[in-house]
């Protein structure tokens, strides 16, 4: 496959950002901001926080943010004389403590909103970018996964809500490109923590840091044998770059290969804060995948991609980042 050249700058550009004052969304948004490009962000604030986008206003200049529940609207009366070059698709809740309390909204969100963010593509001539999740693959039986599996995935439990309007999003973006000729990427985002998320949103890196921290008690779930990849923010939002400036649709995983068990990130975390919490082993929730691992090899054939931030400096930003909350 072609390789992708990377713009030098993104002058003249305007990127819009569903989600903006989300966690990846933010990032994102800031990187793009900082190559020079104009960025047009909405947000509902379902999980998201008002100072992420606090933040961009008062540090870009060229970052504007409308207040937005995308389900129902998109800033199309101001967006009408504004030319769009790229659409990034990331406002979705990830968290498996969202898929328990707003399973409906994200349903809502992966299929009525990202039908109006390719609409919105549609019209205005640009590119688009959906953020997938490697829970399309549900509790993977081939591992590391790789684009081909089409996974084995539950359709009446818990995460399904999540996993299968990932799927449903996946399917209208290609059938946009196919029946309307949009030009689309998919990215499938494997576990991605570090500073900015919300220290309260139940996944596992934000609770074992803040857990360690704090003294606490670290909370494995079942035996702690499963496992995940664990990328730090800044190589995803590379990765996705990456992937927006390459050549072919994809879908793409992205993320890092640097699987462990829960077990042994629990006890890496205590080490790395020099923590004295212990751990303590709690019921495993229902349908929790049991490897997760991406294979990287369609991402690295047609781009140099590869992590820069290993675990224990990734875990030392994010608790950080947690400490400068307290
Ligand atoms: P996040 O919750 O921090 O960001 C999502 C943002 O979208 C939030 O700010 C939220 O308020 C906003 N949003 C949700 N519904 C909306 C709506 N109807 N209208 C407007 N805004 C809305 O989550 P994140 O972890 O940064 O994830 C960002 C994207 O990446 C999501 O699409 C998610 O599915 C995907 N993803 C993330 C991970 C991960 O490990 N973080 C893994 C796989 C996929
Ligand atoms: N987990 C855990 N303790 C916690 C939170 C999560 O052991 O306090 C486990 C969870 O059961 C899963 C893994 O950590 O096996 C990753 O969970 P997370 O919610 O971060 O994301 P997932 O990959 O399951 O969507």
């Amino acid at each position: 496959m072609k390789k992708v050249v990377l713009p030098k700058d993104l002058n003249g550009k305007t990127i819009f950002v569903a989600g903006a004052a989300g966690f990846v969304p933010g990032h994102l948004s800031e990187f793009y901001l900082k190559l020079g490009a104009k960025v047009i962000g909405v947000d509902n604030f379902i999980t998201g926080s008002r100072s992420n986008a606090e933040y961009l206003l008062k540090e870009y200049r060229n970052f504007k943010f409308y207040e937005m529940d995308i389900i129902h609207e998109l800033p199309l009366a101001d967006l009408k004389n504004e030319k769009i070059d790229y659409i990034f698709s990331l406002a979705s809740p990830a968290s498996p403590i969202d898929f328990a309390k707003i399973p409906i909204e994200i349903m809502r969100v992966n299929s009525e909103g990202t039908l109006r963010l390719l609409e919105l593509a549609r019209e205005k001539g640009a590119r688009f970018l959906e953020a997938s999740t490697s829970e399309v693959y549900g509790d993977p039986q081939i591992h590391p996964q790789v684009e081909d599996y089409v996974g084995h995935v539950q359709i009446n439990g818990p995460r399904s809500c999540y996993d299968e309007s990932k799927r449903f999003a996946e399917a209208m973006t290609s059938s946009f490109r196919t029946k309307y000729a949009v030009d689309t990427r998919i990215v499938r985002i494997f576990n991605t923590y570090g500073p900015r998320m919300r220290a309260n949103d139940g996944r596992v890196v934000p609770n074992f840091i803040n857990q360690a921290l704090r003294g606490e008690d670290l909370t494995v779930y079942g035996d702690g044998q499963q496992t995940r990849s664990f990328c730090y923010v800044t190589d995803l939002v590379t990765a996705i770059h990456n992937v927006m400036f390459s050549y072919g649709p994809g879908p793409f995983n992205i993320g890092n290969p640097d699987e462990k068990t829960i077990l042994e990130t629990a006890e890496l975390i205590i080490k790395i804060l020099n923590s004295k919490s212990k751990i303590v082993f709690k019921e495993l929730p229902k349908d929790d995948p049991v490897r997760r691992r991406p294979c990287l090899a369609k991402l690295q054939s047609i781009s140099d991609y590869r992590p820069q931030v290993d675990f224990e400096e990734g875990m030392i930003k994010t608790a950080e980042y947690f400490k400068s909350l307290a």
